[in-house]
């Protein structure tokens, strides 16, 4: 990071930083925020508008964070916005019921097929923590298998071996997750099924469940290979264990039926979030009804939420979602490819060497000419390279994610506009990056 200069200042996000520094641990309220990986003062969004965010300096850049997945149709949707509106006039949390609940459940259940039966909660991490307790409740086994490099939330026996924030500070391993909390989670190498077979081998009986995320998007975009999720699913099948696919971050963004709309392999359970809940905090887990059915008050495995099925956050999500036609992935799609494209051949002109991999709509730059397949490749890169290329886009107007292992992620409101700011500020953050030294 020495070579870093930081090329223009942010003085009221610098002042809100310092005051948030004093008050919240790191400044931040989620660890990659905080421009740790890169450097530099994290900048304080204070309003979003389509493709567009602007600081508390009065800076507006072109958002390729999108919240990291919410925002598929840009900031601020009017139709989102007004379901809000309207929804709020109402009251904010009832604690009963509510039609919105259904009204969400039913639109997940009618997009992705496996899903018989869900249940809302409040953030991806409860999703994954659930899944998983359900599995285990379901088989009456205790292991775990996860892949290395993915991430599924801070759920403490899946923070090994995770990638996003954990994978930005090269962290192991968490303290203050215990030996019999992360004793039970055998970490693989990500895409390597005769790594998977070999742990059902050695364990006949015992594996309750293999989550994994259906693309991975948390150590940079790392889309399975051919295969892979169905040889996940056969083994899973085949040895008495569930197949959990956590599509947080591709469920109703890759395509209308998230991931499972891609590749079509059945699993037994599913997580979301992010998409689902429109910029609230809105997650689920769902699948197969007879495994459902252990989840009380239906069935022993407990699980509860005072704010799951907030009307607030299901009144968004069902406004986006019901947006999310066939046209509008179309569109994401198509603006994802031209923003790869022109970044591929920003690069590829000042010789800096480089791979693109995408997801459907998600992608991420990998700065190596390798591609990268699981976790140990992804970190092979030559990172101190993205830091440069950030800082360059940063200076200019253009908000990437603030580390090298992390999607990039569009919208339908990523116009022509929006895609030209880009392309005029490509090539000098191309140039900082050749010229960046580790
Ligand atoms: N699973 C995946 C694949 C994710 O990408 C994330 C968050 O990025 C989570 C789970 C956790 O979701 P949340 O941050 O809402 O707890």
């Amino acid at each position: 990071m020495a070579c870093v200069s930081f090329p223009y200042d942010a003085p009221v996000s610098q002042t809100l930083f310092d005051r948030a520094s004093l008050v919240t641990p790191g400044g931040v309220n989620s660890p990659v925020r905080a421009f740790r990986a890169v450097g530099g003062t994290p900048r304080f969004m204070v309003s979003g508008n389509g493709p567009y965010l602007t600081d508390a300096d009065g800076r507006e850049y072109v958002d390729l964070v999108c919240s990291w997945g919410p925002m598929i149709l840009g900031h601020s949707h009017p139709e989102v916005i007004a379901a809000v509106q309207e929804a709020v006039a109402r009251g904010t949390s009832f604690g009963t019921p509510g039609e919105g609940e259904v009204a969400l459940a039913e639109e997940i259940v009618a997009r992705v097929e496996p899903v018989e039966q869900v249940r809302l909660v409040s953030s991806g991490t409860e999703a994954t923590m659930s899944a998983i307790r359900l599995a285990r409740g379901f088989t009456g086994r205790a292991k775990v298998v996860k892949f290395a490099g993915c991430y599924h939330g801070h759920v403490d026996a899946l923070l090994a071996a995770a990638g996003s924030g954990v994978a930005t500070f090269g962290l192991p391993d968490t303290p203050g997750v215990t030996g019999a909390q992360a004793g039970d989670t055998i970490v693989l190498p990500y895409n390597d099924l005769d790594a998977v077979r070999e742990a059902f081998a050695a364990r006949p009986g015992e594996i309750a469940c293999v989550i994994t995320e259906a693309s991975p998007g948390n150590m940079g975009v790392v889309p399975p290979l051919d295969g892979f999720n169905a040889g996940l699913k056969e083994l899973c099948a085949a040895n008495g264990a569930l197949y959990i696919s956590d599509e947080v971050m591709t469920g109703f963004r890759t395509s209308k039926a998230g991931w499972f709309g891609v590749d079509g392999v059945r699993p037994d359970l599913m997580t979301f979030g992010k998409v689902m809940g429109g910029g609230f905090p809105a997650a689920a887990f769902g699948g197969r009804a007879d495994v459902m059915a252990h989840l009380a008050p239906a069935g022993p495995v407990y699980q509860a939420g005072t704010l799951s099925g907030n009307p607030i956050a299901t009144a968004a999500g069902l406004a986006q979602l019901r947006l999310l036609d066939d046209a509008a992935y179309a569109k994401v799609d198509a603006v994802s490819a031209e923003i790869r494209g022109l970044v591929g051949e920003a690069l590829a002109k000042e010789g800096v060497a480089h791979t693109v991999q995408a997801a459907s709509n998600m992608f991420s730059v990998f700065f190596t000419d390798r591609p990268v397949r699981n976790y140990e490749d992804a970190k092979q890169q030559e990172a101190f390279r993205f830091t440069a290329f950030f800082h360059s886009l940063l200076s200019q107007g253009v908000y990437l994610p603030p580390s090298a292992f992390e999607s990039w992620f569009v919208s339908t409101a990523h116009d022509t506009q929006a895609v030209e700011r880009i392309a005029a500020a490509l090539p000098a953050a191309a140039r900082a990056a050749s010229e960046a030294t580790a």
